[in-house]
């Protein structure tokens, strides 16, 4: 008995993987048609300064619209346009329509592109985000490009060189998810890194009143002030969990309490206004912190 029911457990099992492999062809091929007809779509999501409550900047988040108008979570299609390859060219036009756009902007805010692994570990990134900055006439300043620890422990040497040639044309660099790998604190010895993301797992968590989350949320803003690396919170979607992160002298905050991601036009009007609410108050926590 025990092995007829492993036939069928293999049957089934190659049954899935059939059905994976039918399902990522058609993705792989959805992508492709996408990247031709231009059904990609750039959102922002505002960042702002928790000292001033103004946007520092906004993340460029990649929306993809399917042929039914709806929107496919980046989680759907970037592993495999990843595995496929296909994030050269997607990521390549990410890059290079968000500093296109930035760049018309009437405020200089800066744009926090994220960079996968293997745009990483291809060999022109440095060239190429040269070029795009000399296309679009976007200042280098204003480039933030982000990018998480996997993408630093596949090749550690590698990757920081590639960083290093980034940073020398003038971008920042920004630590992603922080906190959510194995090495993180490894990472941060690499490779001097312009800002650190603290991952929204955090914030999720500190909403039980959970003292571990406090704790690990100000040692790592405690290293971040020692390094002399501003922290971000990711996240941020109650004014308890901004509160708590103000009085423990986080640097900026970015969530649905400040601004959804949104398509260009809304998130630029919108983004700026809606922050002044949230952060009020600060004077308190100023002297609190005092
Ligand atoms: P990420 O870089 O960590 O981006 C932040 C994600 O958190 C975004 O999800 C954003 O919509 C979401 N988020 C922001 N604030 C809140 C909040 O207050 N609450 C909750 N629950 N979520 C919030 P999104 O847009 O689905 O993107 C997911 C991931 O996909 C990104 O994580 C990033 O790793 C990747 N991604 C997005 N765009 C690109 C891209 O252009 N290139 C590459 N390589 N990866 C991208
Ligand atoms: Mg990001
Ligand atoms: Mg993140
Ligand atoms: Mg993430």
């Amino acid at each position: 008995r025990a092995k007829g029911s492993l036939t069928v457990d293999i049957c089934f099992y190659e049954a899935d993987m059939d059905q994976a492999v039918r399902a990522r062809r058609r993705v792989t091929q959805a992508l492709r048609e996408a990247l031709d007809n231009e059904r990609f779509e750039l959102h922002y999501q505002v960042q702002a300064s928790v000292q001033t409550g103004k946007a520092t900047g906004y993340e460029v988040l990649l929306r993809w619209k399917d042929e039914d108008g709806r929107y496919v979570p980046p989680s759907d299609f970037i592993p495999v346009a990843e595995e496929t390859g296909l994030i050269l060219p997607i990521g390549e036009w990410v890059l290079r329509q968000a500093c296109k756009q930035a760049a018309a902007w009437a405020e200089s805010h800066k744009i926090a592109v994220n960079l996968s692994p293997i745009q990483l570990s291809h060999v022109d990134l440095p060239g190429l985000v040269q070029q795009i900055l000399k296309e679009t006439g976007l200042d280098a300043s204003r480039l933030e490009l982000e990018i998480t620890e996997t993408a630093m422990i596949s090749d550690m040497e590698r990757t920081t060189h590639v960083l290093r040639q980034l940073k020398a044309l003038g971008v920042t660099i920004a630590m992603d998810d922080f906190g959510t790998g194995y090495s993180s604190l490894s990472t941060l010895r690499a490779f001097p890194f312009d800002k650190i993301k603290l991952d929204r797992s955090f914030m999720t968590e500190l909403d039980g009143d959970e003292p571990q989350s406090q704790a690990i949320i100000r040692a790592v803003l405690t290293i971040g002030e020692s390094l002399s690396i501003p922290v971000l919170a990711e996240g941020v979607e109650t004014a308890e969990q901004l509160a708590f992160l103000r009085a423990q002298g986080c640097n900026e905050v970015q969530g649905y309490l400040l601004g959804r991601p949104q398509p260009e036009a809304d998130a630029l009007t919108n983004g700026a206004a809606q922050i002044a609410t949230p952060l009020s108050g600060g004077d308190q926590s100023a002297e609190a912190r005092a």
